[in-house]
């Protein structure tokens, strides 16, 4: 089987989220199953090619776009897939992938659209020939719909996976112009959404299959509260909607072997954890390493309850545990986490996107905070809990799907149910308590590691769902 795979990011080339790690690593555990894999991502000015062993090759695609023509030229990597780069700095050339923080980008709809229609005609000139094509969230989702109405080639199968529900590149709907897209195909039943273009809702609409990051997930955004919207178009294709939950890559994300961290550990020498917690606390200004250490690390995004940790923040400062916060986004929370950095004895704050603090903070842990609002899946927990890290979690998505509460039979985690101040920092004081119990405590943290969150087996399940679509109707819309 031959397998098209396409995203806007993809690990280690480029990363803003658990997108590009799942991006990653899937492409490369399907190849490693069988099928042949070819990835595609933009190259962006931000991709260090010589570190990667990216290279040019001779071929370049042209796409035209409402009387302008886009020229890419393209780069290829060989690893367990083969990944292309399609590279035109007007489109991609600039600091960040999709916006500054104040904002994203205003030709969003351009840059990505003229990406799949470039990957399109790449796959066509060098008769690639895919059995499937497997996009990933808005930013390729107009690939489904290009295979069906302009390339009508509909007998190659396309999913779309949606990691994130609330990002839908929507644009005003003269996009059918900009993308050289017909009006036909702007209505209710296919790319349009209150009079506006959604790339999102044409990629569910035109797939084979759609799938989305974890099987709570799958459920919840059927319905208005969690549906951004598109609850409606969802119920309607649930009988080709799959929940998978995402995994990590047990390779990428291992304490044994994690480069970055101060001393490596398993679960056989988890006592050696202690030492990347002391040491992490020495580094960044910390004190008494017998207090827990509670983490967070992501986007400042609302998604994310950052306004839990911020409206909490001084009944934090007066407990008897450390806070170190890295994270970066939004404005509002830059701004307000820049204004809080050393204010507090026992909490570290860092406004930046930086991985190896990032790995330092999993090994050093005592817990990791997830008061996600909604989490489509979450890879952080599953991260957390490969280095030993108990995780405290909003119930909700894919962190309902990966941890248990203490409070039931084989629980290992921390579970609150409303997004409230109250709840939240009740489950960290239950923390402290489990914590304090140190025979349970460490009993957990071995737990937790011996449990497989691998990528592994998500990959079976996307060969399994691949095959199936092979017998599956014709998309007809
Ligand atoms: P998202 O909704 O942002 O995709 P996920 O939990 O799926 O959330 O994935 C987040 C990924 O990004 C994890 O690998 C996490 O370690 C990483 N990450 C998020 N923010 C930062 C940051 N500020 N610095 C380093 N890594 C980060």
């Amino acid at each position: 089987m031959k397998v098209v795979f396409t995203s806007s990011e993809i690990y280690p080339f480029a990363k803003t989220g658990g997108l590009a790690d799942i991006a990653g690593a899937l492409p490369r555990k399907i190849a490693s199953q069988g099928v042949k894999v070819f990835g595609f991502m933009p190259l962006y000015k931000t991709v260090d090619i010589n570190k990667h062993g990216i290279i040019k090759i001779d071929a370049s695609v042209d796409v035209s776009l409402n009387s302008r023509v886009y020229t890419f030229e393209v780069y290829k990597k060989i690893d367990d897939a083969t990944f292309f780069f399609l590279k035109n700095d007007e489109l991609f050339g600039r600091d960040y992938l999709y916006g500054p923080p104040e904002g994203d980008y205003p030709d969003n709809d351009i840059r990505f659209g003229a990406f799949s229609y470039a990957v399109m005609e790449f796959i066509k000139r060098e008769n690639l020939n895919p059995d499937l094509i497997h996009v990933n969230d808005w930013q390729t989702a107009l690939m489904p719909v290009l295979n069906y109405y302009k390339y009508h080639n509909h007998h190659v199968r396309t999913v779309i996976t949606i990691h994130n529900l609330a990002y839908q590149g929507i644009f005003d709907k003269f996009a059918i112009e900009r993308l050289s897209l017909g009006w036909d195909i702007f209505h209710m039943e296919a790319l349009e959404y209150y009079d506006k273009v959604n790339f999102l809702k044409g990629g569910i609409v035109f797939s084979s299959a759609v799938t989305t990051v974890s099987p709570t997930y799958a459920k919840e955004i059927t319905h208005p509260e969690y549906g951004y919207g598109l609850d409606g178009v969802l119920r309607k294709y649930s009988n080709k909607l799959y929940g998978i939950l995402n995994g990590i890559d047990y390779d990428v994300w291992n304490p044994e072997t994690d480069k970055h961290i101060y001393e490596n550990y398993c679960v056989f020498t988890i006592q050696k954890k202690s030492i990347n917690k002391r040491l992490f606390l020495k580094e960044v200004g910390l004190k008494d390493e017998l207090k827990p250490l509670y983490i967070f690390i992501g986007r400042f995004a609302h998604q994310k309850g950052v306004d839990l940790i911020r409206d909490s923040i001084e009944e934090m400062s007066k407990m008897p545990a450390n806070f170190a916060i890295l994270g970066f986004g939004d404005k509002e929370y830059n701004d307000f986490f820049k204004s809080i950095e050393g204010k507090y004895e026992n909490i570290f704050v860092k406004v930046d996107y930086n991985e190896a603090l990032s790995r330092k903070m999993y090994a050093a842990a005592d817990f990791l905070l997830m008061p996600s609002l909604f989490e489509p899946c979450g890879l952080n927990q599953m991260i957390a809990m490969r280095y030993g890290t108990l995780v405290i979690a909003r119930e909700t998505g894919g962190l309902k799907d990966t941890v248990e509460d203490i409070s039931q039979p084989d629980g290992y985690g921390l579970l609150f149910k409303n997004p409230t101040k109250e709840e939240f920092l009740n489950a960290l004081y239950r923390a402290v308590e489990l914590y304090n119990n140190k025979k349970l405590f460490e009993n957990l943290q071995k737990k937790v590691m011996e449990m497989d969150f691998s990528i592994d087996s998500t990959a079976r399940k996307y060969i399994k769902l691949y095959e199936s679509l092979k017998y599956s109707r014709e998309v007809k819309i």
